[in-house]
């Protein structure tokens, strides 16, 4: 009686547009109403954002995998003398950047990578200087709020004026990556090197006076109890209101295969990514846009996923490399006829958007 007395209360509120608690947010991730859940999200996604569901034709340009952090959930950051490491040169993202632009759809690159132990905030602008210039059709997303804070850690200048620069060179928007937990306690444990969550949330909000749109993420399924996912919701949805500066937040769940934590933790259920996604969408009540990533959820899940909340599902990628190195099972690019075919069976409408989720294209 007490739990349907409380699925009731927190119906009501999100039926007549009231914000869910703290608590409403721990009640939902002990509560195993799965379908209940999806349908309260379905309906508030409707509300928010309509039947579209946007997708970009994108490249992703991991620039380096050789990283100073080595964080304990990643399985793409190494030293620079381990197995597979490398470290692209201009040359070969042009050469990258070229081969995906054979698709006149393509529109947009999306940059990331390691934090690399003897690379300067020079050598990544350059990447996106050149890369600006070479194509100029091509809207660049780029780097997470941990590289920016590792560009104004060694470079020595603050994070507005790196951002500045970065924006001068042709960057649009900054990659969602990063932010995993949003708590000391997680940060400590699995990435004591890199930035921490007051750091990563200032980045964002920096960013956003400058006018810099930026995405949010929450890594799940690792040490983490609901109470942290929880608090990291409510983090992302404070900065929101205070800036509005997001454009869509992306959940990731842990893949373990291939990290440190592989022996001791299994990977999460379709059950917890479902459930993820729908409470996600209902705690950030001021987010357009909720991304169901179907590198990490698999294809099949965030198709489902569409009636979860979500009504974002990234791109063709072109080739990704982060999250195969975790043992993903996904393919490693999707053809945009594909993506279109899912949403559509889906019930919804396909949108092509560009890293600012201007429409380019409504598939009709
Ligand atoms: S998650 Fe990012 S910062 Fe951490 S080891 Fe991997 S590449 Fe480096």
């Amino acid at each position: 009686m007490f739990v349907r007395g409380e699925l009731e209360k927190i119906e009501r509120k999100v039926l007549n547009g009231k914000r869910l608690s703290r608590e409403d947010g721990e009640f939902l991730f002990n509560c195993n109403e799965l379908t209940w859940l999806g349908s309260l999200a379905d309906y508030v996604r409707k509300k928010i954002c309509g039947d579209l569901v946007y997708y970009n034709v994108n490249c992703h340009v991991n620039l380096t995998n050789i990283c100073r952090a080595r964080c304990k959930f990643c399985a793409f950051g190494r030293g620079a003398e381990d197995k597979g490491s490398y470290a692209m040169t201009i040359d070969d993202a042009i050469k990258l950047v070229e081969e995906a632009n054979r698709d006149p759809h393509l529109s947009g690159l999306h940059i990331v990578s390691g934090l690399h132990p003897t690379w300067s905030f020079e050598n990544y602008l350059a990447f996106v200087e050149v890369l600006h210039e070479k194509f100029p059709r091509l809207h660049i997303k780029g780097f997470t709020g941990v590289e920016i804070q590792h560009f104004a850690n060694i470079s020595g200048l603050s994070v507005e004026k790196i951002l500045i620069r970065l924006k001068e060179a042709g960057l649009e928007a900054i990659a969602g990556g990063g932010a995993e937990i949003l708590t000391d306690r997680v940060r400590n444990l699995l990435c004591p090197k890199k930035c921490s969550a007051d750091q990563w949330l200032n980045v964002a909000r920096t960013a956003h006076k400058l006018g810099i749109k930026t995405n949010a993420s929450m890594l799940y399924g690792h040490i983490e109890t609901f109470a942290e996912r929880v608090e990291h919701l409510i983090r992302l949805r404070e900065l929101q209101d205070e800036t509005g500066g997001f454009q869509t937040f992306i959940c990731f769940p842990f893949l373990p295969k291939n990290t440190a934590l592989e022996k001791e933790i299994k990977q999460t259920s379709m059950w917890d990514d479902l459930r993820t996604m729908a409470i996600s969408r209902l705690m950030l009540d001021n987010f357009q846009n909720i991304k169901a990533y179907w590198v990490m959820l698999t294809v099949p899940v965030a198709q489902v996923a569409l009636s979860f909340g979500a009504n974002d599902i990234d791109g063709t990628i072109h080739r990704e490399n982060i999250l195969h190195d975790a043992g993903a099972t996904s393919p490693r690019s999707l053809a945009e006829d594909e993506i279109i075919r899912i949403i559509r069976e889906a019930g919804r409408t396909p949108a092509a958007v560009d890293c600012n989720f201007n429409i380019r294209r409504i598939i009709t």
